[in-house]
Parts: structure tokens; sequence; C-alpha cells
């Protein structure tokens, strides 16, 4: 299945000791996902591209598992958000999350009881044309659950329109402590093997290849085998495997553009038009083959509970479920002391409220780190950012232009291609915090590409609404200027073993 060569791109690195940290941990065959059943959840409207849901339910409401409780406003660029508990609504307010979207959040107790709306069933006919499929997984409220929350019906219908032949599954997790795919992939391998298949019919692509990394052996054996099992249903498509060099940062769109078709994207080209592929989460496709076979809304994800200060695990929680119920200690002390990042070690934002910060549909980790603050000093030009820079930027460079106000020259040495994977801050000597700064500017020009997206989906959104560009400007406000930060880059990890390769 898997073909002999292994696909890779230069530099990254690989820090050995979080391997092995994650070998060591809950992913295990024998250890069952945990499912977590918090005692309230905060549920925001927008955590996804584009503007908020509006609630459907009021304060006072009682509301089942599955239920919707926003949904998107009409003939505007947004998705639904489901409730995965029972119990009653106790509040609808403002609510500013760590990445500093601000938008309504309902916040529901929970009954325990887990009553669920009687939709959720299994499908009788799977008979499903791409406008059925889109249809199914927008109402479900899916999103792209590897980080960037675009609304996965407009991607598909965007790779559609472009005549990708290929779909591509995202089974590279590489961010130091984080296993949540791997344990998707693990628990689940049919789900993320069926929902891969039906959505490339979606695309009206014809092949399926799953991006797993060379060294996780297990989960090239299980989704082998699920491949296997799915022959018969998706006759039509072609599978494979290929095997990617273990590094970290691994998966994201530009990478995977020069490992697997040599090929160096622009800052507004998309893998669609250039490769001729589409890029979709393992976890996402695994949420789609639910929402298709079951009717089961995105109201769970699984999430890594990590760090080198946890004992490290990952479970199943409803979305919504607030940072403190999955620690311990409610991250307040004992052996979670350490800073509480939202997200992945090299990628996620320090948090300080874990009461009132919830765990959203692009949450896949909440890491507990031991802080090691590298003191600042003036650069020593020992080029290290340079060296280990995925996308082949000088980092320094490009960090003294902007800081200079020259933003058309950062520009040219090819700011605007940066993927904020944290590299360079985690690398730099002097502590200079140089993905802060390189990946807001990138960010910035970012609403010009995403808003391509919304040009290339005719999908259920109005034009309209859809040409709006102001829609996605939370996302660029959200990475805080670096003088007035309140220091979430500031994290560094403690790799006794991490290479740089
Ligand atoms: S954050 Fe951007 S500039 Fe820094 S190493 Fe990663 S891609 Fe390069
Ligand atoms: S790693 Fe830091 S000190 Fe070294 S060249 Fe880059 S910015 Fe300067």
């Amino acid at each position: 299945m898997a073909r002999g060569r292994k696909y890779t791109y230069h530099k990254g690195f690989l820090a050995d000791n979080a391997l092995d940290f994650s070998k060591r941990s809950s992913f295990i065959k024998e250890i069952l996902l945990e499912r977590v059943n918090p005692s309230r959840i905060i549920l925001p409207c927008k955590q996804h591209y584009g503007v908020s849901a509006i609630p459907v339910v009021n304060a006072g409401d009682e509301v089942k598992v599955g239920q919707c409780v926003a949904m998107p406003p009409k003939g505007k660029f947004s998705l639904a958000v489901h409730s995965g508990i029972s119990g009653r609504v106790t509040s609808i307010s403002n609510i500013r999350m760590p990445n500093g979207i601000e938008c309504p959040a309902i916040t529901i107790v929970n009954d325990m009881k887990m009553q669920r709306v009687n939709s959720m069933r299994h499908r009788e006919s799977m008979k499903l044309d791409s406008k059925d499929v889109m249809g199914i997984i927008s109402n479900a409220g899916i999103c792209g659950l590897g980080g960037e929350g675009i609304p996965t019906a407009a991607k598909i219908d965007r790779a559609r329109n472009c005549g990708v032949r290929e779909l591509l599954v995202n089974g590279l997790q590489s961010e130091p402590y984080a296993t949540s795919d791997l344990m998707v992939m693990s628990e689940y391998p049919g789900y993320v093997v069926n929902g891969a298949g039906a959505c490339a019919r979606a695309c009206g692509a014809g092949k399926v290849v799953f991006l797993l990394s060379e060294r996780r052996k297990m989960i090239i054996e299980v989704i082998s085998n699920a491949i296997e099992n799915a022959r018969e249903d998706f006759s039509d498509l072609e599978f494979e495997i290929r095997l990617f060099r273990e590094r970290f940062p691994q998966g994201y769109y530009r990478l995977v553009a020069k490992a697997l078709y040599d090929v160096v994207l622009g800052p507004d080209e998309t893998l669609e038009k250039r490769c001729g592929a589409v890029l979709f989460n393992c976890s996402t496709m695994c949420a789609c083959w639910e929402a298709l076979s079951e009717n089961i809304p995105l109201m769970n994800r699984v999430v890594s509970v990590t760090g080198d200060l946890t004992g490290g695990h990952n479970i199943i929680v409803p979305i919504g479920t607030p940072v403190s119920e999955v620690l311990p200690d409610g991250g307040r002390g004992g052996d979670t002391a350490g800073p509480l990042v939202w997200g992945n070690a090299l990628t996620g934002i320090a948090i300080t409220d874990p009461e009132n910060t919830p765990i959203i549909k692009l949450t896949n980790a909440i890491t507990v780190i031991r802080r090691q603050e590298t003191p600042r000093t003036p650069c020593i030009h020992c080029g290290l950012c340079a060296q280990n820079c995925p996308m082949g930027l000088s980092p320094h460079i490009i960090y003294e232009m902007l800081k200079q106000g020259m933003p058309k020259k950062a520009e040219e040495e090819g700011a605007r291609t940066c993927i904020s994977c944290g590299i360079c801050s985690y690398i730099c000597p002097a502590g200079i915090r140089l993905t802060q700064r390189i990946a807001k500017f990138a960010a910035e020009g970012k609403i010009i590409g995403e808003n391509s997206l919304l040009h290339n989906t005719r999908f259920k959104y109005d034009i309209e609404g859809i040409g709006d560009l102001s829609l996605l400007e939370d996302y660029v406000s959200d990475i805080p200027d670096e003088e007035t930060s309140e220091d979430p880059d500031a994290i560094v990890l403690p790799f006794d073993g991490g290479k740089i390769v």
C-alpha cells in the first residue's frame, strides 16, 4: 500500500524527547479514549472563518445533545453550533477568546441526562450527490479541525470548482506532544477513510491519498486495513498512502505542495489550483463521516491534554468544555501549575483563565509547559532562524524590515509565505519573538488569499455576503502586537533531545 519513497522537505526539526513522550503517554492501543462529561459548556458562536452564528436559544431553555443552538445568519459565510450535552441554557453573553475573537457565547449547565435529539440516527441511504454531502457537512457545523477553521463544505466546493484530482488526508500531526489526530486515526480509522472517500467524490477527485509519518507503524497498519474494508463501497476511487519523514512542522499545505509536488506556492496560490489537490485534516474526515452516516453534528472532539508537566493523555470532550474541566486540579496548582497553552506547544496561546476559556472546534491540545525564559538580547546573527525556517525565509532579516517599517521589502523577502510554525522564535538564542511579528504580517495578507476561497464558493452562501473582506478581519487582529502582548509567544520548550535536522 505505502510506496517506498519517503516524502519530506528540508529544514524543520525533530524533537526526539517529545516524540518519546507521546509514545509513552496514552497513545497506547490498550488505553481507551476517555470521555469527559463537563458540568457546563461555553459555546462561542464564532469558531470558524466567517461571521458569527446567531443564537437560536434563550436563557432558561432546555437543550439536548446534538441540538443546534446557533445558526448562520441568512446568506452569510458562517457555521452552525451544536450542543454536546443536555441541560439548561443559563446565559448568553459576549466572550473574548484567547485568539482575540469576540462573539456571543452560550453557556449550558449539564443535567447529566445525555438526552439526544431524535435526528441523530443511522442514515439508511448513502446515495448522496455532491450537493447533499456539502449540505449535510455544512448543517453539521463542520470546519477544518486542524487549525484553520475553514468551513469544510466551502472547501469541498472550491476544490470541485478547481477540478482537483487528489484529495489528501493530513495524518501528519507533528507538533511536539500533541497526538489527538493520531488517536482519531487509531480509534476511528473506518470513519476517517470513509469520510475521505465521500468527500473525494463530492470534490470530484478520483484519488484519496493518506499522508502518514513513516514512524507511526500502527497508524499505517490500521489505515491500510480500513482502506481494504472500504474498497468495495468506494470502488470508483483509488487509494494510496504516502509516507513522510518525521519532523516538525509537517502537514501545512505549503509544505505538502513542496514535499509531494515539488511546487513552491506563491503567497496567493492555492494547492487546489496549482497542484490539483485539496488537503483535509484526518479528524475533519472523521467528523464528516459521523455527519454523513449517522447525522451527528460536530459537537465533540478529541483533545490532547499534554506537555511536560502532565501525565499526557487524549480525551473526547463536548466542544465548549472549559479548560479547567480537563485538568485534574483545574489547572490551578499541583502538578499542572505551569503555564497553560490553549493549543499546541509551539503555536498555541498562553491562557490565564481556564475556568472561562472553552475548548473550541479548533482546539486540538491543551498543553501545560514548564516555562524557560530565554533572556532577551539583540540579534547575534547566528543564522539559526534562517537555517531552520521550513519556508526557506530569513526571519531575522524580515523581522528587522518589519520593525523598521519596510513592509514592501519584507514582502519581497517572502514574508507572506510564513506558515506561523513558531520554529524561529523557539530556536532563537536571543529570545527574539520573530514568529509573532512575521506571522501577523503574513496573516494580514491572508485576507486577500482567503477571499479567493469565498469568491470561489458557490454553495449555499450568498455571494453578496461572501465578498465582504471585513468578514476575515477578526482573524487578522488575533495576533497581538509584540509590544502589547501578554507574552503568548514566550513559551520555550524544554526539549533536551531536540535535534535540528
Ligand atoms: S514562523 Fe514563519 S518565519 Fe518563523 S520559522 Fe516558521 S515559517 Fe519561518
Ligand atoms: S536566531 Fe535569533 S539571534 Fe540568531 S540570527 Fe535569528 S534572530 Fe538573530
